[in-house]
C-alpha cells in the first residue's frame, strides 16, 4: 500500500544545494558563478527597460482583464514568437506549416515536445541528448517515457566542440533518430558549432532522416543578433526538415519567473503541409489541456507588446546588445588578466565559448578548493555563469583562478 511512509527522500538539486552554500557564506567577498540569470555590473537582476515599458503599458490598459487565455496560448504573441524564430518572410509561416502553442517558458516547451513524440511518435524513439546537456533535459523525457541516449559533443582536450565524436554518433544512431540540438549558446558549455559545422550536421541528418528537437534559450542574449541566433533553426527549416523548436524568453527578456515561452512544430513543405500542421495542433491543444488547460497570461502580454510594436521591438534589441555586450566584456576581461598573469594553460576557450555559460576545465578539486579557499561558488563540472562576474570582482576571480591551477 502506498502510505507517506514509503517515499524516500530524493537527492538534493546540486544547483540548489550550491546556491543556499553560497548565500550562507558570510564572506563579503563571495561570488556567485552558479546562478543561470543575467545579473548587472552590480551582481543584481536586472529589468530590461522595454520590459518595464510595456509592463506599465499593461498596468494602464483597461481593455485587460484577469480571464483564460485560450489553450494555445496569446495569438498575438505566438505568431510573434514564430517570427522571431524562422523569420517573418518563412515560408513555413506562408505555407501555414507551422503550428505553435504558449507554453510554461522553455521547460514546458521541452516537456509538450516530449510528451507529443512519446505519445505520436510511431516507433517510441529513444533522444539522443549532447554529453553534456542542460540537466533538465535529462529528467524531462524520461518522465514523459522517452528513453535517453547520448552524442559526444564538448571535447576536454580542445575545450570546444568535439565535432566527430558528434558525427560519429548521430551517423551511427538508427535511422530516423530525434536529436535533441542546442539552437545557440549550449548550456552548460558556450560552444556552439559553426555554421559550416551545422551545414553538415544537417546534411547528415538528412541522410538519416533524423529528427531535429532544437531547444533556444538564449536567441539575441548569446551574440547580440536575433537573427545570427537563430541561424541554424532558420537553416534546418530552409533545408525542408521537419523539426519542432523549445522557445524560451527567460532569458532574452529577463522574463525568468514570468515563465514565457512557445512550443512550435514545423511541417515539411508539400500539398498536405497545411493540414497536417493543423492536425498536429489541434492534438497538441488536447495534451496541453490535460497539462495546463491554459499557460499564464502575464508575461506573454509583456512579450508581445515588445514584438509587435517596431519601436519598442529596437529597444528589445538595444537590451539585448546591453546584457550580451556586458558578458563579452567579462570574457574578454577575464581572458586578458589570466593571460597577463601566464596562469598555466590556454584559455583562448573563455572567447570562443558563448552565452551565459563558460566551461572553464577546471577539475572539480580546483572547484572545490574556490568554494573553500576563495569563496567562490560554481558548479562541479566547471561550469561559470559568465554574468556573475563584473568589474568589482573580475580581479579578484582571476586571481582565485590563478592561484588553484598553478
Ligand atoms: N533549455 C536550456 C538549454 C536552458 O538553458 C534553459 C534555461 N536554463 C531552458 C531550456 C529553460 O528555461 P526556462 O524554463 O526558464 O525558460
Amino acid at each position: 500500500v502506498f502510505t507517506a511512509a514509503t517515499v524516500a527522500a530524493a537527492p538534493e538539486d546540486p544547483l540548489f544545494g550550491l546556491m543556499k552554500a553560497y548565500r550562507e557564506d558570510p564572506s563579503d567577498k563571495k561570488v556567485d558563478l552558479g546562478i543561470g540569470a543575467y545579473r548587472d555590473n552590480n551582481a543584481k537582476p536586472w529589468i530590461l527597460p522595454v520590459v518595464k515599458k510595456a509592463d506599465d503599458a499593461i498596468h494602464n490598459d483597461p481593455s485587460l482583464n484577469h480571464e483564460y487565455l485560450s489553450i494555445g496560448g496569446l495569438a498575438d504573441f505566438t505568431s510573434a514568437a514564430q517570427k522571431l524564430i524562422v523569420g517573418a518572410d518563412s515560408p513555413a509561416i506562408r505555407e501555414k506549416r507551422i503550428c505553435s502553442l504558449q507554453t510554461i517558458s522553455g521547460t514546458g516547451a521541452v516537456h509538450l515536445g516530449g510528451l507529443f513524440l512519446a505519445k505520436f511518435h510511431p516507433q517510441k524513439p529513444a533522444i539522443y541528448l549532447s554529453n553534456p546537456t542542460w540537466a533538465n533535459h535529462n529528467q524531462i523525457f524520461t518522465n514523459v517515457g522517452l528513453s535517453l541516449a547520448k552524442y559526444p559533443y564538448f571535447s576536454v582536450k580542445t575545450k570546444g566542440l568535439d565535432f566527430e565524436g558528434m558525427i560519429a554518433a548521430l551517423q551511427a544512431a538508427p535511422n530516423g533518430s530525434v536529436i535533441l540540438l542546442h539552437a545557440c549558446a549550449h548550456n552548460p558549455t558556450g560552444v556552439d558549432p559553426t555554421q559550416d559545422q551545422w551545414k553538415q550536421i544537417a546534411t547528415l541528418m538528412r541522410e538519416r532522416s533524423h529528427f531535429p528537437f532544437f531547444d533556444t534559450a538564449y536567441q539575441g542574449f548569446a551574440s547580440g543578433d536575433l537573427v545570427r541566433d537563430s541561424w541554424a533553426i532558420r537553416y534546418f527549416v530552409e533545408q525542408g526538415f521537419e523539426l519542432c523548436v523549445a522557445q524560451s524568453f527567460a532569458k532574452n527578456f529577463g522574463l525568468y519567473g514570468e515563465r514565457t515561452g512557445a512550443f512550435h512544430f514545423v511541417s515539411a513543405p508539400g500539398p498536405d503541409a497545411a493540414t497536417s500542421s493543423a492536425h498536429i495542433a489541434s492534438q497538441l491543444a488536447i495534451l496541453q489541456r490535460s497539462e495546463i488547460s491554459n499557460p499564464p497570461a502575464y508575461g506573454a502580454r509583456i512579450a508581445s507588446r515588445v514584438l509587435n510594436d517596431a519601436t519598442l521591438f529596437k529597444e528589445w534589441e538595444d537590451d539585448l546588445r546591453t546584457m550580451s555586450g556586458r558578458i563579452q566584456e567579462m570574457r574578454t576581461g577575464l581572458r586578458q588578466r589570466l593571460e597577463a598573469k601566464g596562469t598555466p594553460g590556454s584559455w583562448e576557450h573563455i572567447t570562443s565559448q558563448i552565452g551565459m555559460f563558460s566551461f572553464t576545465g577546471l577539475s572539480e578539486e580546483q572547484v572545490l578548493t574556490l568554494r573553500s579557499k576563495w569563496h567562490v561558488y560554481m558548479t562541479k563540472n566547471g561550469r561559470i555563469s559568465m554574468a556573475g562576474l563584473n568589474t568589482n570582482n573580475i580581479d579578484y576571480f582571476a586571481e582565485a583562478v590563478d592561484s588553484v591551477v598553478r
